[in-house]
């Protein structure tokens, strides 16, 4: 038996530049969730980027973002470290904003992430990211550690606006990574510490990375949305996104259109040092498919988390959302351009 290289980001052979189905014509995207960075050799294929630091190249961040204009997107927020967010802004100008990701170690002083703040305050940022995973537990970034909500306290006198969270992932991940329920607890558990820094942080904007990192369950969705006026669901996280809001077509689409004001458009895509055009072509051209046409077929992305169906499909099926077109502009533009005051 021979080995065949399967092209993650293209199983099926699907032609990128078969863009006929993509019909948004309002004014410029915004990604309100990526990672462009400063890349070097050696960076890894996967996993949390950043760590390259300024002396890397600024190459694959300005490929990106010439084909996210291509595709239509005028401005992209990125998460990277402090130190490339001078190199890209010289390099991408008003192309990129910038959001801050604070990391601490459990045994390190909280002195750690305010310093980071500091610094990221004095490089320019629109957004401060508090990414706690239910897998962040092993490292300790739990949501609500006092030093987390003095970092929200401090952020917000300085002037941020905006909070980003990501606090769920896949249901599936729940049976599969996630299984001591002891130590992760289960999914609607991670909602608990969110929703209590919205309470006491209800005047400012919050943005649940990933829908919320509920898809799989629309009705939740809305009961946030309905319980806290500043919640919104970023789209990024393409594979995640693809399979399960195409198995929940009508009922995603009837709360967007329900909620419109709610929804920002978001990538998730990463800079790595040697990806190819066609890897960043790929997510747009899912992200833009899913929402904005009625194209069903199986997603040309590699997705692990898919399960094979006895009839076959190696990919999950993408059935696109076709939203109205005045919905799509609040979500690919005018809700972010609300909350960035752009
Ligand atoms: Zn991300």
């Amino acid at each position: 038996m021979s080995e065949t290289t399967v092209i993650e980001h293209n199983v099926t052979g699907q032609d990128f530049s078969q863009r006929d189905h993509l019909v948004y014509a309002g004014p410029p995207m915004i990604d309100i969730h990526s990672h462009v960075t400063i890349t070097k050799e050696g960076d890894q294929a996967s996993g949390p980027a950043g760590g390259a630091g300024a002396a890397g190249s600024s190459d694959q961040a300005a490929l990106m973002l010439d084909i996210a204009q291509d595709f239509g997107i005028g401005l992209t927020v990125s998460m990277c470290p402090v130190q490339d967010i001078a190199p890209l802004r010289e390099r991408l100008g008003n192309r990129i904003a910038f959001n801050a990701m604070i990391f601490k170690k459990p045994e390190e002083e909280d002195e750690v992430a305010y310093r980071q703040l500091d610094a990221f305050l004095e490089a320019g940022i629109d957004i401060l990211k508090l990414w706690s995973a239910p897998r962040g537990r092993d490292r300790g970034l739990l949501l609500d550690l006092p030093w987390r909500v003095e970092t929200i306290r401090r952020a917000r006198a300085a002037g941020v606006r905006t909070v980003m969270v990501h606090v769920g992932d896949p249901d599936r991940w729940f049976q599969t990574v996630y299984t001591d329920s002891a130590k992760y607890g289960t999914k609607l558990d991670q909602y608990i510490p969110l929703r209590r820094l919205m309470d006491e942080f209800n005047d400012m904007i919050w943005i649940g990375a990933h829908l919320g990192g509920d898809p799989e369950h629309p009705d939740h969705l809305e009961a946030l949305i309905e319980a806290y006026p500043q919640i919104h669901f970023d789209t990024s996280a393409t594979k995640w996104q693809v399979r399960e809001v195409s198995q929940q077509r009508d009922a995603l689409r009837s709360l967007i259109q329900r909620h419109p004001d709610r929804f920002l458009f978001g990538s998730d895509l990463v800079t790595r040092h040697a990806l190819t055009a066609e890897h960043y072509m790929s997510r747009y051209w899912c992200q833009r498919t899913l929402w904005e046409s009625d194209w069903v077929g199986r997603s040309p992305i590699q997705d692990p988390d898919h399960v094979v169906e006895p009839e076959g499909g190696t990919t999950p099926m993408l059935r696109g959302l076709a939203l109205p077109a005045a919905v799509l502009q609040q979500v690919y533009c005018d809700n972010a351009k609300r909350i960035l005051q752009r």
